[in-house]
């Protein structure tokens, strides 16, 4: 038995733990993944990637091949659409297109691209950046010390047991989460409401789309209520089933019992026809439901994409949800490992991450019910909200975020209303340098990022002389200066502050803090705010002592 030590165990090499270890080591840190499955994901699975988790993807240098990968599967800028069935009727047109009145708000494009697929790229890029991936293990027991964790992995086919020591451990472990479960940390929420299958098939349905560029396509009629997703060339695709027969008394449990030709069957009332031959490839088995979990961290332990919420498909939000919580997590998670921050940092992740993804549980579920499941309505179902209050417009309220004074506080916002307010995302921006093309979010990489308008020189001088003080890197960009053009001149505008202002954004791209003018430009206001995001507690007693003092 070997001793293995490493900074973090992330616990699941799926979409999650994969990109908690490619954002960690983004930031330096090494972790270690441990998986139960032999290799990346064999079947589709989840495709639907929004804006966001593509300009986290861009972050890490791995947007283009992603792009090119989604091109050989899917046609771009699909509709998402209702039909009774595939051959049949359309009964409503959700999205007419994927891209349609969002390519204004980030650099990045909405696509599809399965897990299969998508899988593989994270894995390279996250070796490249250091992580370990171990496949065909599991991690079989942990227990907490006060330093550390100390997790028992064993390898399924050799059956040797190593013990891992490490600092913090990532449960990246799905649904049924079983370090969640060892916790003792409840789901809470709708609970189960469907026990839903989806049938791979191949066959050559191309005929039946039509023409019609269509990325899902939601299937209401008499027999069935769910949906297809189809790929390139048109040949192979899957049926999501949620429930059987009459709406008014439905049949939810569309898991028991069911045979291969039962499942041909149901594959045939969605097609709407029998004319195409279809052959089944695989049939998985999940659970519908719409939780979050009440705590998305126990001392050294945090919960991550599925694990924390689970939530139905319908708006493609559960991975990318997931990719958010990894994207928060890594950076804070590496500027406490590496002395920079106190581990008070550590628990804004459920305060920013645990109302965030909770809101997008509701929403999926708003949209499972309203799409899929009307029989659920009720009156403490959540009003639709607009997919990029969700996708980007999700605001954070922690003390890694200093609020302007006029904060109200709210939960999402559109990303064109945000306006660079603390907690949100800062939003993206085309600039130019060199002759060439970027957006604001290309200068938000490993640190903290001082972002000033054309005449914020004071706060360009602060924040280098801050980061001197406090022996830390912070990016500083004089935006409309030093080869930074702004074309369009609305930097101000877009950031919501004069042109003497100056904005702090954090290395996940949201913003900390912000100075509407150059009034208390100097470094020691930037070190009071820094250390008040990073340090709170030392901050404080500083703070004491300062008054104290005085
Ligand atoms: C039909 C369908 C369509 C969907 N479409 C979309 C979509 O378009 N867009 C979207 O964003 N989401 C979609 N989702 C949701 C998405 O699939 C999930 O949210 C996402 O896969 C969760 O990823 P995860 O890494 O958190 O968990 P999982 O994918 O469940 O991965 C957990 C991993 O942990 C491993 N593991 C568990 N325990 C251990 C252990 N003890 N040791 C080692 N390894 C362990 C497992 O083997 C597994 O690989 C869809 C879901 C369904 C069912």
């Amino acid at each position: 038995m070997a001793e293995i030590e490493v900074p973090v165990l992330i616990v699941g090499g799926s979409l999650v733990g994969m990109s908690t270890a490619l954002l960690l080591g983004r930031h330096g840190i090494r972790p270690l993944v441990v998986e139960h499955h032999r290799g990346t994901a064999i079947h589709p699975r989840a495709a639907m990637i929004t804006q966001r988790t593509m300009e986290i993807f861009r972050t890490v240098g791995v947007e283009q091949i992603v792009m090119e990968k989604s091109d050989e599967q899917f046609v771009q800028d699909g509709a998402i659409m209702a039909v009774e069935t595939l051959a049949g009727k359309e009964l409503a047109w959700f999205i007419a297109n994927l891209n349609e009145g969002v390519r204004d708000v980030s650099p990045s494009l909405r696509l599809f691209i399965t897990q299969s697929l998508l899988e593989p790229v994270l894995k390279e890029r996250a070796e490249e950046l250091g992580a370990e991936l171990r496949f065909a293990t599991e991690m079989i027991s942990f227990a907490e010390y006060a330093d550390g964790i100390a997790a028992q992995i064993r390898h399924r086919d050799t059956g040797k047991t190593d013990t891992v020591r490490a600092k913090y451990m990532v449960a990246a472990d799905g649904a049924h989460s079983r370090i969640r479960e060892r916790l003792g940390i409840r789901m809470l929420g709708h609970g189960v409401f469907s026990k839903s299958i989806t049938i791979y098939f191949r066959g050559d349905v191309g005929p039946l789309l039509r023409g019609r560029n269509l990325s899902v396509m939601y299937v209401v009629n008499s027999t069935l209520s769910g949906f297809f997703r189809i790929e390139k060339p048109f040949t192979s695709g899957f049926l999501a089933v949620h429930w059987l027969g009459d709406p008014k008394n439905p049949v939810t449990d569309v898991s028991a019992g069911l045979t291969n030709e039962r499942a041909l069957e149901l594959l045939y009332a969605g097609l709407g026809t029998r004319e195409v031959p279809v052959t089944i490839e695989n049939v998985m088995h999940w659970d519908a439901m719409a939780d979050s979990a009440e705590r998305f961290r126990q001392g050294r332990v945090f919960l991550a994409g599925d694990a924390a919420h689970v939530m139905p498909p319908s708006g493609g939000f559960g991975g990318n949800t997931g990719v958010q919580d990894a994207h928060n997590l890594a950076w804070k998670l590496a500027m406490v490992l590496k002395g920079e921050a106190g581990p008070e940092l550590l628990s804004t992740y459920e305060h920013e991450r645990q109302p965030a993804s909770s809101f997008t549980v509701e929403q999926a579920y708003s949209r499972y019910v309203t799409r899929s499941a009307p029989y659920l309505k009720s009156d403490k179902m959540q009003a639709i909200q607009n997919d990029l209050n969700i996708e980007l417009g999700y605001c954070y309220h922690s003390s890694a975020v200093i609020p302007d004074k006029d904060e109200r506080g709210l939960p999402h916002d559109h990303p064109r209303e945000t306006k660079a307010r603390p907690g949100t995302r800062a939003p993206h921006l085309e600039l130019e340098r060199n002759g060439r093309k970027l957006s604001t979010l290309d200068l938000f990489r490993e640190n903290f990022v001082l972002l000033a308008a054309p005449q914020g020189e004071a706060w360009c001088d602060a924040a280098r002389a801050a980061a001197k003080r406090l022996k830390l890197d912070i990016d500083v960009h004089q935006i409309g200066a030093a080869g930074l053009i702004d074309p369009s001149g609305s930097f101000s505008e877009a950031y919501g502050i004069t042109p003497k202002g100056a904005v702090l954004v954090r290395p996940d791209g949201f913003v900390a803090w912000r100075a509407k003018d150059a009034a208390g430009a100097s470094a020691k206001t930037l070190v009071s705010v820094m250390s008040s995001i990073l340090t709170p507690t030392r901050a404080e007693s500083s703070l004491r002592a300062e008054k104290s003092r005085a």
